[in-house]
């Protein structure tokens, strides 16, 4: 399989040019088709002498992603299915008019970018670690969920979370790499502003990405104020425990102007007691971060429950009550399974493309 196109930095394109005697402006008006103007194949690269073409072709392929399905929720939210080069299928979610939960602004276009195929991490009550992790997705895959969602959906899209199906940073050699792609001028131009990285908790990758140069947003799932409730449901809370975690996140606002974001699922009888409530303010509070309350996505084949909406809000309300901006997010996309927490490994049978949604139908 040739790698693609997609993947390539302007000066690793330029690179690539130079050993074959190419002038540096070629690597921009490449850049320009790929990123800008989207043609179906290099071979309608018209402005590039034909012979360069041919070089491209027997090189490289151009993108990534071939669409499978896609699927449409009531909401308005849609679950774009992609088939990777091995055969292997990723999810990302579009998710119009989303309120400025992550610091963009409102009614706006948001996409929920994979960055790896399964999820190593088995967090309780996720159905994206249920089969186990496959592989990491290359920069041209996270990078072409965005390009070619836009190509499907004619749209531009506003702001990206790194939320689908996998664990970023856990993969963040390709995910920065993506990043420059997503981010250049020359590339999708979208600003670092309008990026939202999700992590479990890896501690040493926080802590570098706080001294990466672009001003990128970091969202925390937490979902347990302590580590007796956090060990329970996330394994990764017994190598970093909530003390490291807190120590990496304050190290994170002594180096960066944007404020954290806590993610908190509520999960009924397992963390939503109103003592969790209480701690969680102490640390937003010093932390300076909003809290987003998520209540609990059904997972098949996960026991696990949301609370009542009245709890939820008491719990809320002890949030703000302290002064924490605390958010009780409504779910997008939940008829689809595209919620958060609901994306898993797509399978393929003799029947096709087999989504758990329609195997209950
Ligand atoms: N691995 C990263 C990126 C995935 S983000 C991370 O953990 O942050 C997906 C978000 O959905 C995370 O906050 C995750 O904890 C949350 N989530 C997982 N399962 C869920 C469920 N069943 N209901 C609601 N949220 C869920």
């Amino acid at each position: 399989m040739l790698p693609s196109l997609l993947g390539l930095t302007k000066e690793e394109l330029v690179a690539q040019l130079a050993e074959h005697e190419q002038p540096s402006y070629r690597a921009d008006q490449i850049l320009d088709w790929v990123w800008k103007k989207r043609p179906a194949s290099i071979e309608e690269m018209s402005n590039l002498p034909k012979p360069l073409r041919e070089h491209l072709q027997t090189h490289f392929s151009l993108y990534p992603l071939t669409p499978a399905r896609e699927l449409g929720s009531t909401d308005t939210t849609r679950k774009m299915l992609f088939k990777l080069h091995d055969g292997r299928y990723i999810e990302s979610v579009l998710i119009p008019a989303n309120p400025a939960l992550y610091g963009g602004r409102a009614d706006r276009l948001t996409l929920c970018v994979s960055s790896q195929v399964g999820c190593a991490y088995a967090c309780k009550f996720c159905a994206s670690g249920l089969a186990g992790f496959t592989r990491n997705l290359s920069a041209a895959e996270i990078a072409a969920q965005v390009l070619q969602t836009e190509m499907l959906a004619k749209d531009r899209i506003d702001n990206l979370v790194f939320m689908g199906m996998g664990e970023p940073l856990a993969n963040s050699k390709n995910l920065m790499q993506a990043i420059e792609l997503i981010t250049s001028p020359w590339g999708l131009n979208l600003g670092a502003r309008h990026l939202t990285i999700s992590t479990s908790g890896l501690v040493p990758q926080i802590r570098e990405l706080a001294r990466h140069p672009r001003q990128i947003r970091l969202a925390i799932s937490l979902h347990g104020a302590t580590d007796a409730v956090r060990d329970q449901i996330m394994p990764v809370n017994k190598k970093f425990p909530t003390a490291e975690l807190f120590e990496a996140l304050r190290d994170w606002n002594s180096n960066k102007k944007q404020h954290l974001t806590l993610e908190y699922i509520l999960i009924e009888g397992v963390n939503d007691g109103l003592d969790q409530a209480r701690i969680l303010a102490t640390h937003a509070r010093s932390l300076q971060a909003k809290v987003n309350l998520i209540p609990y996505n059904t997972v098949e084949g996960l026991p696990w429950k949301r609370p009542e909406i009245s709890h939820c809000q008491a719990f809320r309300n002890i949030l703000s009550n302290a002064g924490v901006t605390a958010t009780l997010r409504l779910e997008k996309g939940h008829d689809i399974e595209a919620a958060c927490g609901q994306l898993r490994l797509i399978q393929e049978t003799e029947e096709g493309i087999i989504s758990p949604v329609e195997r209950k139908a």
